[in-house]
């Protein structure tokens, strides 16, 4: 059989099995297609049924979370847990609450897990999970009392060597804090069954901003491989969570001036650079919409998403140097990669997972517009998230600044690891085919080395 006739096999098989989960295949498909050099250099991977396996779950977790909301009623939810791939490390991967959120969702990001974890070079297995509840409205009692349902069942299936969630969309340090109180409480003892804990409570210092942080590491690799810097550079920002906050954050740090933010709500246009004190204030002490950013600046722009021109996001019409998709999966499509080509963007790097379409991949490549592929781009969060597993099993703390440097020499290890092998596949400089099958390598090699698991 071809490769092609294998890759084939293996998509329509999935579809198949799995009805319904589009993003899933999304992430499966761009992962097989990259594949294709390694799986014709190397046969073995389709003797011992690589592909077939490793588009299969080990483990997939259902469950009923019941709850009680503010005013006495009984409030459902559903909670997952996909525990993708353990032949490098025990599962990790975060946890997700979005109203957004089923079993596709979940699996792509479990999937797409398994090979950021192993170009991180640490002994990490990809898994995710999550539930369809939504914190956004909820008050504070009512977070903590879905957190602590959520666990009552987590709690039965993750451990410190056997699988350690941690924050994704919807889930911060409030919601670690409730999930890691209840488990404690559940199994009377105090283990880094989670990570991006509270720094008095076992956290890593920098693990909040490490995925904002890594995400313009990685675009400063790029930059210096070409020559070039991010000094200078006007950046657009999606997203305001975690990733985009610190994204911004570390772009200023680096002399370059991000000029926009967003939320489900609308997105902000500041010319002047977005204020980081003023958006930490709204998102991280308030909880509330960008709108607020826009009353304290009245110079700013503030579009709220229903006046997006049509099948376009707006934060992409901006002009600029460099793009930082930071906010959730599928926010920038063709149209948005044409507006950003047009106006002079040079790079795209992405601190989301997966955030471009598979046509605005294409696009990116056949117009040699530089790009960070998630999986390599926002594994920053993932790396610092091992090292605060390491710190907890070594009872230690280590600083800010010890991170940080950890951090970035990750990042560094990342880009080099994905370019060279990009120029060992003839395709020198494409690190979206250098990271897929550098991460998938390790993951691969190890199963076979582990027999018929
Ligand atoms: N949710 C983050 C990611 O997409 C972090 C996962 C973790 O730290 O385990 O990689």
């Amino acid at each position: 059989m071809s490769v092609q006739d294998y890759i084939d096999k293996i998509m329509k098989s999935t579809i198949q099995s799995t009805p319904g989960q589009t993003e899933f295949y999304q992430a499966v498909e761009e992962v097989l297609i990259t594949l294709e050099p390694l799986l014709k250099a190397e046969p073995k991977y389709d003797e011992y049924n690589i592909l077939e396996r490793i588009v299969i779950p080990e483990r997939q977790i259902i469950f009923r979370v019941v709850w009680m909301d503010d005013a006495g009623k009984i409030q459902t939810n559903i909670g997952y847990r996909v525990q993708f791939n353990s032949a490098i490390g025990p599962y990790k991967g975060g946890l997700r609450f979005h109203p957004s959120v089923n079993l596709g969702i979940i699996k792509f990001l479990g999937f797409e897990q398994i090979f950021k974890n192993s170009l991180t070079g640490l002994p990490i297995g990809g898994a995710k999970g999550g539930s369809n509840f939504d914190p956004k409205g909820k008050s504070d009692a009512e977070v903590m009392r879905f957190c602590q349902a959520f666990m009552t069942e987590l709690s039965k299936h993750i451990g410190e060597t056997r699988d350690v969630p941690a924050g994704d969309i919807g889930v911060g340090g409030r919601e670690i804090g409730y999930m890691f109180g209840q488990y404690k409480r559940l199994s009377g003892k105090f283990e880094g069954i989670l990570t991006g804990k509270g720094v008095n409570w076992g956290g890593s210092l920098t693990r909040t901003e490490a995925t904002g942080f890594g995400s313009v590491y990685f675009a400063e690799n790029i930059l210096n491989k070409q020559g070039d810097s991010l000094k200078g550079k006007i950046a657009t920002v999606s997203g305001s969570g975690n990733v985009a906050i610190y994204t911004i954050q570390k772009l200023y740090d680096m002399e370059a001036k991000p000029v926009t933010c967003s939320d489900s709500r609308g997105m902000i246009y500041d010319e002047n650079g977005i204020d980081l004190d003023t958006l930490k204030l709204i998102k991280e002490v308030h909880r509330n919409s960008l709108e607020e950013y826009a009353k304290i600046h009245p110079e700013s722009t503030y579009i709220p998403t229903h006046k997006y021109p049509e099948n376009t996001n707006a934060v992409w019409s901006v002009p600029c140097d460099i793009a930082f998709p930071s906010a959730t999966q599928n926010e920038l499509n063709l149209n948005d990669i044409k507006n950003l080509h047009k106006n002079g963007c040079i790079l795209v790097c992405e601190g989301a997972n997966m955030p471009s379409t598979p046509e605005a991949i294409e696009y990116i490549l056949e117009n040699n517009i530089l790009y960070g592929p998630a999986k390599a781009a926002n594994a920053g969060g993932v790396a610092t998230s091992q090292l605060e597993m390491s710190q907890n099993a070594s009872m230690q703390k280590w600083s800010f600044a010890e991170v940080d440097s950890k951090l970035r020499t990750i990042m560094k290890s990342i880009f080099d690891l994905s370019y060279e092998t990009s120029k060992e596949f003839d395709d020198e400089g494409n690190l979206m085919m250098g990271a897929n099958i550098a991460g998938f390598r390790k993951v691969a090699d190890s199963m076979i080395d582990q027999g018929a698991v």
